[in-house]
């Protein structure tokens, strides 16, 4: 039985990532999805053991994926992974650029190839009608329809259970994936080749981290609005770049708070965090074709200083660098190639901080016999102040499903968590060598 075997090793020892692939690989539909992501038999398993053996929770072996989609050594030191060339790029159209979270290169790619009828359609993330602050996976097919997807989604989407509608379609699709997920792409190639067949490209998102599916919700109810008046939920709503917002049903939009949205995010990840991605070592979907990030014009010199509301682009393979020649000469996307610093120290201390606080947990959760996902790969010895943070981290982990989390929230919504942010960016400034936004 495979899926019970997922569901031994994988899923009730912690390390589901919540991709949603085994649901969208399972040949005779027999995985749904709980409330909270997590896959579950709903029909009769058959045994295929395509689930297990694309599921990328409990093993992946990087040095072998890094040979053969990269054709290179796995470095666990390098921050950015295998990288062809660095852009920094905006869509043509600029309502694209507008609709988009970082500049709407994603969404300008999608639909520059499917109007080029080089795919059919695009697996990306969207928001659940029935439950507006619920993410879930989108099979696009029509330029509204990826339109309508764009921009990040910053809670659990287990967006790939909509591969399952791809094995009886003739078409071929773009799929946008975190790490995870992408891994878990890379994966099934090997398993299921048929299907697989159908992915004429893999778009990947850079990753901190994922939060929790009921995050929305809850910061919604610490705002006091009540939840049968959310007609939308936007992560990065309103004015780039972004926070999250409410439309309620009476046409009002109300943004959840009014501090720096990266002070909120930084806060949300300790306390919404989920816990499978605080042992992911992949920042920068490192196996994708192309790869996409925020790009922090302050973060550069000279004209790139200038070149506010953009997506930064790593180009890994051929497929990619392929995808963004065509798009280029078609006008759709408008790139300018990055200088030797490529992405920037922002991005830089955001891989390293995340690959470094996995190899600590990794380290300490093997150190106590719990179950860690397997990389094949010998764990380097990480820096003392990524010890320091997981400690802090944490802390934090004690206020998790308590009420005290959510009063933590409304703090943060509140004119005092504005006082906080003030001291906290006075301190950064002061002590840190700040200068981020
Ligand atoms: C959970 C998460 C964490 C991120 N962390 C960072 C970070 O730390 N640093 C950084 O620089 N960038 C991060 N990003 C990426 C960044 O937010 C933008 O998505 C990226 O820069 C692309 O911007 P864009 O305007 O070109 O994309 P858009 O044109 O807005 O298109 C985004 C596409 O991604 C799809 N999508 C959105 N959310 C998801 C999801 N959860 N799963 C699958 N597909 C999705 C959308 O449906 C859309 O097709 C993160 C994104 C996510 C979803």
């Amino acid at each position: 039985m495979s899926f019970e075997q997922l569901d031994q090793q994988v899923i009730v020892q912690g390390l589901c990532v919540r991709c949603g692939l085994c649901v969208g690989v399972c040949p005779v539909l027999a995985i749904g999805l709980d409330d909270n992501g997590y896959p579950q038999l709903t029909g009769k398993c058959t045994g295929c053991d395509f689930c297990n053996s694309s599921c990328p929770g409990g093993d992946i072996d990087l040095p072998a994926l890094s040979r053969r989609i990269h054709g290179v050594d796995y470095d666990p030191l390098s921050l950015q992974g295998y990288v062809e060339n660095m852009y920094v790029a905006y869509p043509g159209d600029s309502a694209v650029r507008e609709a988009g979270a970082s500049g709407g290169v994603v969404t300008g790619l999608l639909l520059y190839l499917l109007k080029s009828k080089k795919i059919d359609g695009a697996v990306v993330a969207g928001m659940d009608p029935d439950k507006p602050y619920c993410t879930k996976g989108v099979l696009a097919t029509t330029a509204e329809e990826i339109i309508a997807a764009a921009r990040s989604k910053y809670s659990v989407t287990p967006s790939m259970d909509v591969m399952r509608f791809l094995r009886k379609s003739k078409g071929r699709f773009a799929v946008v994936g975190l790490p995870c997920q992408i891994q878990g792409l890379r994966k099934l190639e090997e398993v299921d080749p048929s299907l697989s067949a159908k992915i004429f490209c893999i778009l990947g998102l850079y990753c901190h981290c994922n939060l929790e599916r009921n995050t929305p919700k809850e910061a919604i109810e610490a705002k006091g609005i009540d939840l049968a008046d959310v007609a939308r939920f936007d992560f990065r709503g309103g004015v780039w770049p972004g926070r999250f917002q409410v439309t309620r049903k009476d046409g009002a939009i109300i943004p959840l708070y009014s501090i720096n949205p990266t002070t909120v995010l930084n806060v949300l990840f300790r306390l919404y965090g989920a816990n499978r991605c605080f042992v992911c070592v992949d920042a920068l979907a490192e196996y994708a074709d192309l790869s996409f990030g925020d790009f922090w014009a302050r973060d550069y010199k000279g004209p790139l200083s200038e070149m506010e509301r953009c997506t930064l682009v790593s180009q890994r393979t051929r497929t990619g660098a392929s995808i963004l020649q065509e798009a280029v000469a078609d006008g759709a996307i408008i790139l300018r190639r990055l200088p030797e610093e490529r992405a920037s120290k922002r991005i830089l201390n955001m891989a390293r901080g995340k690959k470094q606080k996995a190899w600590v947990r990794l380290i300490n959760r093997a150190g106590r016999n719990e179950t860690v996902p397997h990389y094949h790969f010998t764990i380097p010895e990480p820096s003392s102040k990524a010890r320091r943070s997981v400690f802090m981290y944490d802390f934090y982990q004690l206020l998790r499903g308590t009420p005290l989390r959510k009063f933590v929230l409304k703090i943060f919504f509140s004119p005092v968590g504005c006082a906080i942010d003030y001291l906290n960016l006075r301190r950064k400034r002061c002590f840190c060598n700040y200068h981020g936004n």
